[in-house]
């Protein structure tokens, strides 16, 4: 059998140890430690422009923070785009408020600004004001950042940025976790850097940034005897964690051209096959290219391909099925255009780490090639 290839896999620089190792010689192995503030001076610095970070134990962690920031509660509702990882919409619920789901436009796979706008007014309409939106980056492609925020500014109501999949991306050149009023990273292990698991807040409001930290730390009152007035997380991330993260920072520029150089070749090397599209970036959009994707022209073809490349030890996966498709949301109202439906049948998230090797690159590519001309 050939090795492995995966969708996604960690790709460690060696600076990371020089932290970690630093973290043990000082005996720093807690949830707090100079790696932890560390790490999050690195992630503002890269981000600039007065945004705070909180680092914590993971995105879903920081998505849960956020809603609490917004004062999301039981019997709210929260739009949430459906073209999504669950992780987005399961902190809502957390809550005890609702999902609402909305559809996708085609040019970005994400949230759709005129579906977004009547969702709104049909929640009101139905006597409910939208607490906050959930906006997603998919695949590291951001979302129409000026529509969708003008239609949350009109209605005033908060965008929390989910910018998992799209640390390193940009939209007419400012970067993705910026946007929203409140925003979000994962470091999870498939991400484009990672921590093995971890997740940021970021806002520009330094009382969010306290409140976050507070409530990840138990919400410990400052006394010396542990005393609490509010219901408190353990949400903080590890220093030794941290130490990998800042690590990870060092290399995020190189880690965000060698995706984009894996996408590249396979837009290259694919071109010929008639089948295949690509998701183009719209002018003033920039990607990360966390994964790859591509289209096809049916379930079956996409299925087909993804059974082929397997038998070639080569792991594909579906682009992620929308969540007002899921069993567990069958009950969140939803406003659907049948984009996301349709993305489901037919996409594919190719092999897209930046360790990928040439050989392993070309593997995948004469996979897709033979399938198709076979
Ligand atoms: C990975 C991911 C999350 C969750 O992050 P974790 O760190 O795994 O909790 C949230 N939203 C999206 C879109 C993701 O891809």
């Amino acid at each position: 059998m050939e090795s492995k290839i995966w969708l996604s896999s960690p790709h460690m620089s060696g600076r990371e140890q020089n932290y970690v190792q630093n973290a043990f010689e000082t005996n720093w192995i807690a949830p707090l430690g100079p790696h932890v503030n560390g790490f999050e001076e690195d992630i503002q610095n890269y981000l600039n422009d007065n945004n705070l970070v909180a680092a914590l134990s993971s995105g879903t962690a920081a998505l849960h923070l956020a809603l609490i920031l917004l004062n999301v509660k039981q019997g709210d509702e929260v739009i949430c785009q459906s073209k999504t990882f669950s992780a987005s919409a399961n902190p809502i619920v957390y809550q005890g408020a609702t999902p609402v789901f909305v559809d996708s436009e085609a040019e970005t796979w994400n949230m759709s600004p005129e579906l977004l706008e009547h969702a709104i007014q049909d929640r009101i309409k139905k006597g409910k004001k939208p607490k906050a939106i959930v906006a997603v980056h998919l695949y590291g492609m951001p979302y129409k950042v000026e529509e969708i925020h003008s239609i949350a500014n009109a209605y005033n109501i908060p965008i929390i940025e989910d910018s998992a999949e799209s640390l390193g991306s940009s939209y007419k050149n400012k970067k993705c976790g910026t946007f929203g009023d409140i925003a979000i990273l994962s470091f999870n292990g498939n991400k484009i850097i990672t921590t093995s698991g971890g997740g940021a807040l970021i806002t520009k409001n330094p009382e969010w940034k306290n409140r976050a930290v507070f409530l990840a730390t138990q919400a410990r009152e400052n006394a010396v005897e542990y005393h609490h007035k509010s219901i408190g997380y353990n949400y903080r991330l590890s220093n030794v964690l941290a130490g990998i993260g800042r690590g990870q920072m060092e290399v995020l520029n190189d880690r965000v051209l060698a995706r984009r150089k894996v996408y590249k070749s396979y837009t290259q090397h694919l071109e010929d096959i008639n089948e295949i599209t690509f998701l183009d970036e719209p002018e003033g959009f920039y990607s990360n290219r966390w994964l790859s994707c591509i289209l096809t022209p049916s379930e079956t073809i996409r299925e087909g391909l993804r059974l082929k490349l397997l038998e070639h030890n080569i792991e594909s996966r579906p682009l992620w099925k929308p969540m007002h498709q899921q069993p567990v949301f069958s009950a969140a109202p939803c406003y659907l255009n049948g984009v996301s439906d349709d993305l489901f049948k037919k996409g594919l998230c190719l092999p897209s780490g930046s360790n990928l090797t040439e050989n392993e690159l070309n593997r995948v590519i004469s996979a897709i090639k033979a399938y198709f001309r076979a």
